[in-house]
């Protein structure tokens, strides 16, 4: 049977560990989502191995090991004294030291950085690559700063990180507002702060100390050859398909970069602002340079593409008709009635760059309607994967070329998307990646928590 007994034991057991969550974390919305959407897929898990119940698996995997907050105090270009603050989660570390990015964005909180985190582990495990799963950042804006403030922050942000990271320990990299220019400064302050060069503390680091190539183009690229699987499935391809990719960051650029090399057409892309809409296609030189090197808005993008309209509407570019979906912006960017237009305009595949960009109402309108759907952990994935080979590469003390690394790349999203439809077969939920990605990134951390002992 394909449907999961909600009035199980298993279900009633796993309803209790959510109820604890949101007891412990009150008004942690973000995480509560992040949790749920786990834990639902694990019921059939925890029906077949009533092991994991005994051992507290559920119960250990939910709370994470460390969390640290902490002032971050520096001064602005006016002499004025500012303080922001700085968060670091380090949630489980059973296949090996905490990974994951750091955030710079107002919104960031407790529940941002958990719900971040708490992804981070079965995400990481399904690249097959052993890291363990952490978060961290802080709620301070880059947006309008100047380079020396940017660098002021970071400066202080890592005077108290320092205490907590290490390249055997938790190696952070970037997330939304931190960048490689974000990254060369934190790394500059630890290696000072050390008094040693350890590399692999950092990842996305530059390429002239110590950073992999292919790590920036890493996620966008993963996420496109994620949904290529999901296609191939189908036998359809990205060929002379319209292509809507939210943001206009790291993940975005490469994410259209991709598709297009693929042969699909991007006709939108977004920043918090507003969207583009390109009939032509867009250009993604453009959007590069305006977004990397000018540091300037996508509403700029219409002074060279008078072809192109800006709309100051940033979400609004989820009414536009798409066959393929990236969302590559930020969380809940797709919510039931987005999710519905979609579907409404013939959507063939949803693919998830960015971390947790549909709500779990959304998610549910793409299963019902037989949408081909990669789940953030899954289709994003690419990363943080490339971080892994980041710190090897940098524990060797070697580099390799683009296209080794790219290769890797594209073979680790193979098999991330293998072993998806692979669990999520076996736990009686076939097609459904959602479920098969939770599974087989839970199977492997479990597995080494039940050997590690009660830790
Ligand atoms: N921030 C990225 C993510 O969400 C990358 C993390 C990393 O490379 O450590 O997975």
């Amino acid at each position: 049977s394909t449907a999961v007994r909600q009035d199980s034991q298993a279900a009633r057991y796993v309803q209790s560990i959510y109820e604890t969550v949101v007891r412990r974390n009150p008004y942690e919305s973000e995480f509560h989502q992040a949790v749920k959407e786990i834990l639902d897929s694990l019921i059939p898990v925890v029906e077949k191995r009533p092991q994991l119940a005994e051992q507290g698996i559920l119960e250990r995997i939910v709370e994470p090991e460390r969390m640290v907050t902490f002032r971050v105090p520096w001064v602005d270009d006016r002499g004025k004294v500012q303080v922001n603050r700085g968060f670091r989660v380090q949630f489980n570390s059973a296949i090996g030291p905490y990974k994951g990015g750091l955030r710079f964005h107002p919104s960031v909180n407790a529940s941002i950085v958990k719900f971040l985190g708490f992804e981070q582990i079965f995400k990481n495990a399904l690249t097959g690559q052993a890291i363990g799963g952490g978060k961290g950042g802080s709620d301070f804006d880059p947006k309008g700063k100047s380079d020396g403030e940017i660098m002021r922050f970071a400066q202080s942000f890592m005077t108290e990180l320092y205490k907590y990271v290490g390249q055997d320990t938790d190696v952070p990299a970037g997330d939304i507002g931190v960048g490689a220019r974000e990254i060369g400064y934190l790394f500059g302050q630890y290696k000072r702060l050390r008094g040693a060069y350890e590399a692999g503390v950092l990842t996305g680091k530059g390429i002239g100390y110590g950073g992999s190539l292919a790590r920036k183009e890493a996620t966008g690229y993963g996420c496109v050859y994620f949904a290529n699987e999901m296609l191939q499935s189908k036998g359809l391809s990205f060929e002379g398909k319209k292509v809507v990719v939210s943001g206009s960051g790291n993940v975005s650029i490469y994410a259209m970069e991709k598709a297009v090399q693929f042969g699909a057409k991007v006709i939108a892309c977004s920043d918090s602002n507003g969207y583009v809409y390109d009939p032509h296609g867009i250009d993604v030189n453009t959007v590069k340079r305006l977004k990397e090197v000018e540091r300037r808005r996508i509403r700029d993008y219409i002074e060279e593409h008078p072809n192109a309209e800006y709309v100051e509407d940033c979400s609004g570019i989820w009414t536009l008709k798409c066959d393929i979906a990236l969302p590559c912006a930020t969380q809940n960017e797709i919510d039931e009635e987005a999710a519905e237009r979609l579907v409404a305009s013939g959507v063939v595949a949803v693919s998830e760059g960015a971390n947790m960009p549909s709500t779990l109402d959304a998610i549910d309108v793409f299963h019902r309607h037989g949408v081909l759907f990669g789940p953030a952990k899954a289709a994003n994935a690419g990363g943080v994967a490339v971080s892994a080979l980041e710190m090897a590469q940098n524990g060797m003390r070697t580099s390799w070329s683009f296209e080794e690394v790219d290769g890797k790349l594209h073979e680790i999203m193979r098999n991330i998307y293998r072993a998806s439809v692979r669990a999520a077969e076996v736990h009686g939920q076939p097609g459904n990646l959602l479920a098969g990605a939770n599974i087989a990134g839970f199977l492997r951390v479990a597995d080494a928590m039940l050997a590690q002992g009660v830790v």
